[in-house]
């Protein structure tokens, strides 16, 4: 599937912007010198004082000072990245450094500036000019463009910018981000309209561009598919993929104080960029077998580019004032550090998810339909000519088969309905028809006529399809002879020359001046005893400076780390205290029974990095919760028959499902006590029984009276005497308002007042 090519390092090159306006009114000294013919960076810390003379060095492939053209980096770097792309092979361009020292710049640099432009605009004129010039090939270039924020992707072409796409993996392709929309582009200014399309999502919903840019990282794709056939006549297609990268500002993000989301925030911000750091060291060392390439987006997505079957070149930006030299030295040592990075590049040829090949594909099935119709139609009008009778048309019939298919059609279509209105019109004119039957053939022709429109028109709906597919597949040698390409094509050629040359001389120049050193002392021959004595004393001291460089260099370094230590123990700390919260939130307000229960169907997926919960029903060893609860028939709302049981079981509200307030009147508590009757002594009761019953025998004529009294006698009072003759206890006869007691002495109508009862 794919030639191997011996492997070859990151080309790590380093670019050194001009003072800008601020830091010259300022009069910031520069500390930075860039030593263009040796490929060296020199750098002199300020603050410390043996620095001026002995300046660090950095060495790289090449490097660019304030003075370098776009272009110049462009054909010296960048061209022969994308002509390897143009080949068949995956390409990649980071731009690194802190914010404001040009990565943005190089990539895209000043967009209507051809002077001024960057990487992203040369790179599209390059692809699209070499495939003008490409001779029995077919092209299809396709654009992406994604933005990782705080570790979440997003996709600048997509019309749904809230939406966060998210990384799968194939065996077969490896890495790819789900859902990522592509367009197909067929011209340099096709492209640089996606180009500008995702810049203003970019900047859409950023509510400071220039803080969002330095805390996002960007990356726009390219992917170029060209097929051609080889020499035993078969189509082979090969899918190279740019990846042009702006990587946030490489700067530390201050995090201190911060807590909850601002603390996440922060501590996301740089984690792409120090999970990059954590792949260069991984891969540089050499010993560790372990890439963790999982701990971010960016390293996930770029894996090829880094150790992987992929090309790259990284481009370092600093800047060249005192106040930023930290942050110089750290981006030079970490570029210097990704130089040795290995990738075993190889051309990716005949890969599965071709689109190229899908569209060969479909063009060629749609072709056929086309060809099948028209097939068709010759054949129906054969038959009717045959019917016909020859009349002059046979000079069509000579024609070749493919001489203008389509106008053939056309003619063959208009023919059709000529004959077919012609037909109508005899209908009509024909009187010898009853009007139900001319109506009737008129519907049928009609239907016919309909009928022959929608097979046009779907004929030519997919000749549209196949011409707009056929459109997108790009090929070139049309203007191959063309005098001013050919100048150009030749001028473009001496300049990858020059830039080759350049790059050759740099190179020799580097190994000399390492080859000096390590000879010098072989050839020497001394003619006296002093003579070797100095010059000695002069390479020892030259040797002593470089140790003393080296020293000073690993106890920067030393430094470094260990400030780097220290902040990773701080955002510890502070994501420890977080967790403490959370762990006291759990244990004291979450029934533990409940935590169990999360816990239990918690699982962690590893392709999203989260932790997600599974549906209740999958639970394998509880089956109680499996089956589906029954229903409990005969009440007036659905009612499980769990809760059903649970409700006989318990008095609980819980499953009560009817009647679950207390309706009845709330009484307010009594004030008042029943009333006790005096009690009477034994001897004056039984007095009294034995008066009353004298009483009994007292025989009384009121009837005349009763008569005229009957009326005003409330209805349930009667004169008739108890039969008991026991005192009574009961409440109505004891009542001393009742006016009828017999017990009363005295007139026999009216009861005598008892006086007061003594409570
Ligand atoms: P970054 O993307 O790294 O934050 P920019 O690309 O936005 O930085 O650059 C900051 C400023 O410096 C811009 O105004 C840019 O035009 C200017 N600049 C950067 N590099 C160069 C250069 N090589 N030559 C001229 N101007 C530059
Ligand atoms: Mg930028």
């Amino acid at each position: 599937m794919s030639k191997s090519k011996s492997s070859e390092t990151v080309k790590v090159v380093v670019r050194c912007r001009p003072m800008n306006e601020k830091e010259r009114d300022a009069k910031f000294g520069r500390v930075v010198a860039v030593d263009v013919k040796l490929g060296q960076i020199l750098v002199r810390n300020p603050k410390e004082a043996s620095s001026s003379d002995h300046p660090k060095v950095f060495t790289f492939d090449s490097v660019y000072d304030w003075n370098s053209k776009q272009i110049d980096l462009y054909d010296e770097t960048f061209r022969p990245l994308v002509d390897s792309v143009l080949l068949g092979f995956n390409g990649t361009i980071f731009a690194y450094g802190q914010t404001g020292t040009g990565k943005t710049y190089t990539m895209e640099g000043v967009r209507n500036d051809i002077e001024r432009r960057g990487v992203i605009p040369n790179s599209f004129e390059h692809i699209f000019t070499h495939i003008s010039r490409s001779q029995n090939q077919q092209y299809l270039v396709r654009a992406s463009y994604l933005e990782i924020y705080q570790e979440e992707i997003k996709d600048l072409l997509s019309k749904d910018q809230t939406r966060r796409l998210e990384l799968r993996e194939r065996p077969d392709t490896g890495v790819y981000v789900k859902d990522l929309s592509s367009f197909v582009t067929k011209s340099v200014r096709e492209i640089e309209h996606v180009m500008n399309v995702g810049n203003q999502n970019r900047s859409v919903g950023a509510t400071n561009m220039n803080e969002h840019s330095s805390r996002s990282h960007a990356i726009f794709v390219i992917t170029v598919e060209c097929s051609e056939l080889d020499v035993d006549g078969e189509n082979h297609i090969r899918v190279g993929k740019l990846n042009l990268v702006d990587l946030a500002g490489s700067e530390r993000q201050t995090k201190t104080g911060a807590q909850g989301e601002r603390l996440k925030e922060a501590t996301k911000i740089n984690l792409s960029l120090s999970a990059l750091g954590n792949v260069i060291s991984a891969l540089v060392d050499g010993r560790s077998s372990h890439i963790p390439y999982r701990d971010s987006k960016l390293t996930r997505l770029l894996q090829d580019s880094l150790g992987g079957n992929a090309r790259t070149v990284m481009v370092a930006n600093i800047g060249p004032a005192s106040y930023n030299v930290e942050e110089t030295l750290t981006t030079l040592r970490y570029s210097n550090r990704a130089k040795n990075i290995k990738n075993k590049p190889r051309i990716n040829e005949d890969p599965k998810d071709a689109l190229l090949r899908e569209f060969q594909e479909e063009i060629a099935r749609l072709k056929e339909q086309l060809e099948k119709r028209s097939g068709k139609k010759k054949k129906r009008r054969q038959r009717k000519r045959a019917g016909e009778g020859s009349d002059g048309e046979d000079l069509e019939d000579g024609e070749t088969e493919d001489d203008d298919e389509e106008g053939d059609d056309k003619g063959d279509w208009r023919e059709q309905q000529e004959k077919l209105e012609r037909e109508r019109k005899a209908i009509m004119e024909d009187h010898s028809l009853v009007a139900e039957e001319k109506v009737l053939l008129l519907k049928e022709k009609e239907k016919k006529m309909e009928d022959l429109k929608k097979e046009r028109d779907a004929g030519e709906m997919l000749a549209a399809k196949v011409k707009a597919m056929e459109s997108k597949l790009l090929v070139g040698g049309k203007n191959i002879v063309d005098h001013t390409n050919e100048q150009q094509k030749m001028l473009e050629m001496r300049r990858q020359e020059i830039a080759e040359q350049k790059r050759r001389e740099r190179e020799m120049q580097q190994q000399m001046d390492s080859r000096d050193e390590e000879t010098l002392e072989l050839k020497e021959t001394y003619s006296s005893l002093q003579q070797e004595v100095d010059i000695k004393t002069k390479k020892l001291k030259k040797l002593f400076a470089k140790l003393q460089a080296v020293k000073a260099e690993i106890h920067d370094i030393q430094e470094a780390h260990i400030n780097e230590r220290q902040e990773l123990e701080q955002t510890q700390n502070e994501l420890t205290r977080d967790l403490k919260l959370k762990h006291l939130i759990i244990e004291n307000f979450i029934p533990l029974e409940e935590k169990n229960k999360i816990v239990h169907r918690a699982y962690f997926d590893e392709e999203d990095e989260y932790w997600k919960t599974r549906p209740i029903t999958r639970i394998e060893d509880d089956h109680q919760m499996m089956s589906r609860p029954l229903s409990a028939v005969g009440y007036r709302r659905p009612l499980s028959h769990h809760a059903h049981t649970a409700m006989m079981m318990r008095p609980a509200m819980r499953y009560k499902a009817e009647n679950i307030m207390v309706l009845d009147m709330d009484l307010p508590a009594r004030t008042t006590k029943e009333y006790q009757e005096p009690v009477i002594a034994p001897k004056v009761a039984a007095a009294l029984e034995s008066a009353l019953r004298d009483e009994d025998e007292i025989q009384v004529d009121a009837s005349g009276f009763h008569s005229s009294l009957g009326s005003t006698l409330p209805p349930g009072a009667s004169l008739k005497k108890p039969k008991s003759g026991r005192p009574r206890t009961g409440k109505k006869s004891s009542t001393p308002t009742s006016p009828f007691s017999p017990s009363s002495p005295g007139s026999p109508l009216y009861p005598q007042s008892r006086g007061l009862v003594p409570k």
